[in-house]
């Protein structure tokens, strides 16, 4: 039977419980237990598919084509497993599946309500996962903050978890914040106190408490979080800003989480499990410790305000430069600015360019400018999904001579088409996961950029897109230089494209990002960041 670890956040949010949460399931994962993870989201969105990167940052799609919150990459990345979505269960789901059911006459006249229906409902998930995955430990990650009133029918089901499975089975964690005052420095635990407070106001007691801090915490104040919050010394733990997040899991082994938490659960492991710090996780971090040469990438999009709406481009490229021992310096470029401005001034510095996902007009004209400077330049470029959309249209433009190609998405009347509604979304109408979505086949054309960097000659990836290239225009794209490198096994779709005469120019129809992990970059980030250091290299000559 599957044991459980909790993990409430208390204080303020956007403290990084994710990539806690990652970190523990990565130390639980190398003591040689199975781990899945599961993050509880209050919000009543049914998935996050239809929010604004601006809201809620970027949409995270699983294999199975779920659109989900940007902490599973976190969990993905850290503990190296691929979710399903299954790993995601928002208010939405719960409120949705519970309505529907009462409206098919299920409950058979009862009265429905939050307990127990709500709570029976979340129960059930956390039940159904432990089945589906088969694994020793489901770490369950509360989304918000103790307090928030959509959080408590989430938080009163891991209350009644504790009871239903066994006190043996269950392990609470709380993660909070220490704010500090600036004149002094001094950090506080008085939140932290009312926190622990509130949730156990709910009837959950933490078994241990993370402190989330900008500085260290000393010693004196672990004491005082043990006398205000009944925790034992060896159940407080301190994680103070680092500089790379891939040290966390470092910092909790090092203060003894495993042996917490494996003791409380009676977790016995058959592998001897060897410490992190001393496997490739601490060869990584050293890696990442090291200083390296700087390598100046921009990411051209519609949402750079907020890093988060990039969050696996962001990781991809730290993975693709530790590869090469460099230090990836992301400039962040509003593609609306190149817009007004012309691309020289934001452009002519960089090493390479990315042009991530997106979706609507906003910007599109500063994309494919982007496009053009980088082509002409002969500056690396990599195009995902949108980023290859563009690469297309500017080809057409420029290098076929169809001065208003464009994608149906930002001009349903463009007399040319390049990029247009996939035959299979024309009649849809929901907004809600209807994208193409998920893991689907690539077939690998040889001789090409693309075949040089995966060595492989079919390749599975994840997508999230309505459009794509226009089958009419392939033709002449190829006597432009624009050569579908990568196809859907029938031939039918385009999935990569690239242009030669170029030292690395290329575009995914696909997200390779979400496949990157630290140790194993995506071989298009790692061979696009490979080439940006060669030519730069030479340039600098
Ligand atoms: N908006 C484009 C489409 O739907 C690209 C989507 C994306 O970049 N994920 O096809």
């Amino acid at each position: 039977m599957a044991k459980f670890v909790f993990v409430t956040g208390g204080v303020v949010s956007s403290v990084g419980k994710g990539v806690c949460v990652g970190s523990i399931g990565k130390i639980l994962k190398n003591q040689g237990f199975e781990v899945s993870l599961l993050k509880l989201d209050p919000y009543l969105n049914v998935d996050p598919g239809t929010m604004s990167p601006y809201q809620h940052g970027e949409v995270f799609v699983t294999t199975d084509g779920g659109e989900t919150d940007l902490d599973l990459g976190h969990y993905e990345r850290f503990v190296d497993v691929d979710l399903t979505r299954s790993s995601n269960l928002t208010a939405g789901q719960v409120y949705s599946e519970v309505i529907s059911r009462e409206r098919k006459g299920e409950f058979l006249g009862g009265t429905i309500q939050v307990v127990p229906h709500l709570t029976d409902r979340i129960k059930q998930h956390m039940h159904d996962l432990a089945e589906e995955s088969d694994a020793d430990v489901i770490v369950v990650e509360v989304g918000g903050t103790v307090g928030d009133i959509e959080g408590l029918p989430f938080l009163e089901a891991i209350r009644q978890m504790r009871n239903e499975v066994g006190r043996d089975n269950v392990f609470y964690i709380h993660l909070t914040f220490l704010p500090s005052i600036s004149s002094t420095g001094e950090l506080k635990t008085k939140p932290t106190q009312h926190s622990v407070r509130e949730l156990r106001g709910i009837g959950i007691h933490p078994d241990a408490i993370v402190c989330r801090s900008d500085s260290p915490v000393p010693e004196s104040l672990r004491q005082k979080i043990v006398v205000h919050c009944d925790v034992p010394l060896e159940g407080v733990f301190t994680v103070p800003t680092v500089s790379s997040i891939y040290e966390v899991p470092l910092l909790l082994e090092k203060q003894g989480i495993p042996q917490l938490i494996t003791d409380s659960l009676n977790l016995i492991s058959d592998e001897k499990s060897i410490t992190l710090s001393l496997n490739g996780w601490g060869q990584l971090v050293e890696r990442i410790k090291t200083p390296k040469e700087n390598l100046k990438i921009g990411l051209v999009g519609k949402y750079v305000d907020l890093h988060d709406a990039y969050m696996s481009v962001k990781e991809a490229l730290i993975h693709a430069g530790l590869f090469h021992s460099l230090n990836i310096d992301i400039d962040w470029i509003a593609a609306e600015e190149i817009e007004k401005n012309g691309p020289d001034q934001f452009l002519k510095d960089l090493q390479g360019i990315v042009i991530p996902g997106g979706f609507g007009d906003r910007g599109i004209e500063g994309m494919v400018s982007a496009v053009q400077y980088a082509r002409e330049n002969k500056i690396p470029y990599l195009g995902l999904c949108l980023g290859m959309q563009v690469m297309v249209i500017e080809a057409a433009r420029n290098l076929l001579g169809k001065k208003s190609a464009n994608s149906q998405e930002f001009d349903a009347n463009t007399p040319d088409p390049v990029i247009h509604l996939m035959e299979d979304q024309v009649d849809v109408t929901q907004k809600g996961g209807t994208m193409r979505l998920g893991v689907y086949p690539c077939v690998i054309q040889s001789d090409s950029l693309t075949s040089r960097a995966y060595d492989e000659s079919l390749v599975m990836e994840r997508h999230r897109h309505r459009y794509e290239v226009n089958n009419d225009y392939r033709e002449g794209l190829l006597e432009v230089g624009l050569k579908p490198t990568g196809l859907s096994p029938d031939g039918n779709l385009v999935e990569i494209m690239e242009i030669e005469d170029h030292p690395f120019m290329a575009g995914t129809q696909f997200h390779p990002e979400f496949l990157s992990r630290p140790v194993r970059p995506h071989p298009m980030f790692r061979e696009f960041v490979g080439k940006s250091y060669e030519v730069a290299k030479k340039s600098a000559l």
